[in-house]
Order: C-alpha cells, then structure tokens, then sequence
C-alpha cells in the first residue's frame, strides 16, 4: 500500500529559522532512517521568491547525518534535495494555494495523496493558511493534516478564539498541535520508567513524594530577538506548555492502553484537578546587566527589540497543586528562566524522609539532606539518576549521598533523535499521542490565565536578577514556604 500513495510536506513559512534548523533536518533524517513512504515530495512555501534550487541550497547546508550513519550520507542528501520544492505565495492567498495544489498534484501523479502541513509561521497567520490550505490544496481522496506550534493563543479566550477559528476549516483530528518537550526521549521514558517497573509506581503518590519540581533553565538571554518574547513571557512561553505538559504525564493515572485518546483522558483529568495558581504562589523575575571581567551582558531590557519599561517575566516560580487522591497536598514546583547560570531541563522527584530512620538515632544522620532524590534529566547530557544514601567504606559509620547513575551517552551512545523527528513521524502515521487535544489545551489556560492576567493589572514589578546568576532569591523563599528546597540548588550533583 505504501508504494501506492503519495505523502506530501508543505513547509509553510520555509524561509524562517524553526524551518532551516529543525523541521528540514527532521525530515532528512527521517528519510535517510527510511521512515518516509517511497514516493514522497517535500514542498517550501513562504512569500519570499527562491527556486527550487536556492532552496535546496539553503537546506542543505543543515542537513546532517547521524555519526553510525555517515555511509553514504552526501548521496542520501542529494536524493533527498531532489524531492525539494519551492512554491511562493502569500498566506491569504487562495489563488495561491491553488497554485501550489497543482504543483503538489503534479507531484503525485494521480495516485491516493497524503498531505501534511506544517505551518512554521507566526500565529496570526496560523488561521488564513488553515482557510487557504483547506480548501484550495487538501488532498481529495487521502488524509490532509496541519501541524501548528505554540502560541496557541496568550490565555484562554485568544486560544478558544485560535481553536473556534481552525475549526472552521479543519476537524480537530487534521490539527495536530506540537508540544516539542513531549517529543524529547525522556519525556518518552517517563512512562516507561513509571510503568514497567515495579519499584516506581508504588512510590508515587504523596504516600512516597514529598515535593516534584520541573526545572528549565537557559544560560542566554533574548539577544536581540525579544520581539516576540516580550509579548509572552517565560510563563506563556515554557511554564504552561512545555512544564505543564511533563507535569501532566508525571502525575497521570495508568491509562487504560497507551493509544493517545486513553494517555490524553488521563492528562486531561489531571489538569482539570489542578487549583488555578495564586500570585502568592508564583514569583516572577527579570535579568539586569552584568559584567564579569571584562565581558558585560546586556539586561532583558537594553534588548534593542523590546521596551524599556516592560515588566515581561523573563523568569518564574510558582507552587501548583492536583487536588486528587493521589496528589492531595504535595507541592508541584515549576521553575523556568533565562540568562540563568546553567541550561537545563529537569524533572526532580523528592522522596519523604524514612520513618524512624535509625541512622539519624544512632549516628545523627540529617535528614533533610538524607532524602531519596530521582532524577531524570531532559537535556543537555540525559540522565536518570538517583540519589542514594550509602556507608562510606571503612571501620567507621560515615554517609555518603551517591548516585545510581543512568548517563545515556555511556549507555546508549548512538545519538538520540530530535523531538522534531519523532513528531514528525507521528503526524504521518496519525498517531496522535504526543500532540495537544483541545481540551487540554483549554484545561492548561485555565489554571494559568486567571493570574496571568492579575500580574498584568496589577503590573507585578518582577524581581531584578544578574544575568548568568541562580536567579532570584524569591524563588528560594517560595519553595521554603513548603518546606521545598530546590533540588538544582543543593550543590550535590
Ligand atoms: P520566523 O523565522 O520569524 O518566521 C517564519 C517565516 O514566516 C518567515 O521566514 C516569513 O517568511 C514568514 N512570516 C509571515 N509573516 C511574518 C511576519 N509578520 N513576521 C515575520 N515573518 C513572517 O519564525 P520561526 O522562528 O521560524 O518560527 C516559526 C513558528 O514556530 C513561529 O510561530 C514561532 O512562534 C514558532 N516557534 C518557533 C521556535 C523556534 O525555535 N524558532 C520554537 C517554538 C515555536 P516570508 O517572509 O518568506 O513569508
């Protein structure tokens, strides 16, 4: 059946940066992993004029291939180049994506047709190219299908606006909604680690888990580019998304199967048990100047792109809540921030102290720092790890903190996919578990739009912090007042 129909790609809005950097490169390597189906045709569409060629040119100088994959990688490249199309339009332009649906079906040549999306554009546009794809270049005896990515709208009206619109011209299963954090490999793991092994699950419920944190830090600023940033805010931008989306498959029910409409109806009760978020439990921060030796890094606000009194967080911290039998009462922390002293992203699982632990007793072991800690470490260096107490060797009784440690590029050192690759491939194969339904997109608005708007009424002042620092101190006084330490902080790993 495969070599029967066809699968067309349109890259819409090719000439940008999402396109150059991951979506292109995704698309090659799946090719040359020989994912796409035989007869496949990949098109770039944007306003600005380029042949074919000039395209192909611009692509290929991203194109790369996997180190245990570097056979015959350039005639891969070129094979892959010469299934690249070029179509210029405009993204209200009927007649222009009739045009392209010409081109397409010349492609095609009248087999069954396959059409994908993707829309790589800025969100004001999303909906007239839905409008415009829909009905002038959807395939007409096959699936056509639209992937788009965040902003999903800036709280819950735009983005009930945002998904009332597409659905005008698409069906919620043509829309395919990316949360890119949902493709990254451990995120993946997550549920495997949880369910099919039998010393996690029992532990995780407030019977066991203290506290949970989901950390996300950046080790730049907006440089220059906080345009569009500004406009959204660190909160908008990773807590309510990407953050949110990680908290939601930590904390779900077993599914009844792993098929996406049983994972999402898990997600979804989750996200709909959890308390909207107060102010008094969230801080918010911005990134000042900061010289270190001769080198001066400029604040959020001497970014030439974005005001200079804008009160945009580039940093926060908030304390959530799941109000179900299971999470009743633990804190879920989130941190997220930019300028910060490191890049990571982490999930950090914080065990309760072992009841009468006789260790403590008898040889004074303290607690607080004696608590199991899991680990699992998103990027960069993915890890799974988890902090131990141990004898030190030797006559006396000494502890030591120390790690049963799961390094992937010790473990696996083949090279771990782009997000981007695995979902693609799923948007192909339809398979829907890793993409947004739109209510949970709606369920994730709700819990944070109500302070979203509260921090701009009241014009919250966030808390100033150097660029390349920990961030404010806020965030450390948050966390203490659940009796939360912040794991990252510790100085332990
Ligand atoms: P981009 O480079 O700013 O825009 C992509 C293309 O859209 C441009 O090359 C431009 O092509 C076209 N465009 C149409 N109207 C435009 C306008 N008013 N201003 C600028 N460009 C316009 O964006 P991107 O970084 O590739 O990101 C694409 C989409 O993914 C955006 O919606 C962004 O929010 C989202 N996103 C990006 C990233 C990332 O890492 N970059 C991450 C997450 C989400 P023509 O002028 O040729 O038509």
């Amino acid at each position: 059946e495969q070599s029967e129909s066809n699968l067309s790609v349109t890259v819409v809005g090719a000439s940008g940066d999402l396109a150059k950097k991951k979506i292109f490169p995704a698309l090659f390597a799946l090719f040359y992993e020989d994912c796409l189906p035989q007869n496949f045709t990949i098109f770039g569409y944007a306003r600005t004029k380029m042949t074919d060629e000039e395209l192909r040119e611009m692509i290929s100088g991203t194109l790369t291939c996997r180190i245990d994959k570097r056979e015959n990688c350039g005639d891969k490249m070129e094979k892959f180049l010469e299934r690249c199309f070029y179509q210029s339009g405009q993204y209200n332009s009927e007649e222009h994506f009739a045009e392209l649906d010409l081109k397409l079906k010349q492609k095609e040549g009248g087999k069954v047709s396959n059409r994908l999306f993707y829309l790589s554009i800025p969100p004001d546009i999303f909906v007239d190219v839905a409008r415009c794809a829909s009905g002038r270049a959807s395939s007409k005896n096959g699936w056509t299908r639209v992937i788009v990515e965040k902003p999903f709208g800036r709280d819950s009206e735009s983005s009930g606006e945002l998904t009332r619109s597409l659905k005008k011209y698409l069906a919620e299963d043509q829309i395919f909604r990316i949360d890119h954090y949902l493709g990254k490999e451990l995120v993946e793991n997550l549920s495997v680690l949880r369910f099919s092994n039998l010393v996690f699950e029992p532990l995780w419920s407030r019977n066991y888990i203290r506290n949970v944190q989901f950390i996300f830090s950046e080790d730049f600023g907006t440089e220059g580019r906080g345009g569009y940033f500004d406009n959204y805010g660190i909160i908008r931008d990773i807590m309510q998304n990407h953050l949110l989306q990680i908290l939601a498959l930590f904390a779900m029910e077993t599914p009844v199967t792993l098929d996406a409409e049983d994972v999402r109806n898990e997600k979804v009760k989750v996200l709909r048990s959890m308390r909207r978020l107060k102010l008094e439990d969230v801080i918010v921060g911005q990134y000042k100047g900061h010289s270190k030796g001769a080198k001066t890094y400029a604040g959020y606000t001497d970014d030439p792109t974005v005001p200079n009194d804008s009160l945009t967080p580039t940093f926060a911290a908030a304390a959530l809540f799941i109000d179900n039998a299971r999470w009743d009462g633990v804190p879920f922390l989130m941190k997220a921030g930019k300028a910060l002293n490191t890049r990571r992203a982490e999930i950090r699982v914080q065990f309760r102290h072992v009841p009468g632990n006789l260790y403590k007793r008898n040889f004074g072991m303290d607690l607080d720092k004696a608590t199991n800690e899991l680990v699992l470490r998103v990027q960069p260096d993915e890890a799974i790890y988890l902090k131990i107490n141990n004898k030190i060797p030797g006559l006396g009784m000494r502890f030591d903190r120390s790690d049963l440690n799961l390094l992937y590029s010790a473990r696996y050192p083949k090279e771990i996919p782009d997000a981007y690759e695995r979902l693609l491939l799923d948007a192909i194969e339809g398979e829907r578990r890793l993409f947004i339904r739109s209510d949970e997109l709606d369920a994730a608005w709700a819990i944070f739009t109500p302070l979203l708007k509260e921090l701009e009424a009241k014009k919250i002042s966030p808390e100033l912090y150097p660029y390349g620092s920990r961030g404010p101190v806020g965030a450390h006084y948050l966390a203490a007042k659940y009796d939360v330490r912040w794991g990252d902080l510790a100085g332990d790993d």
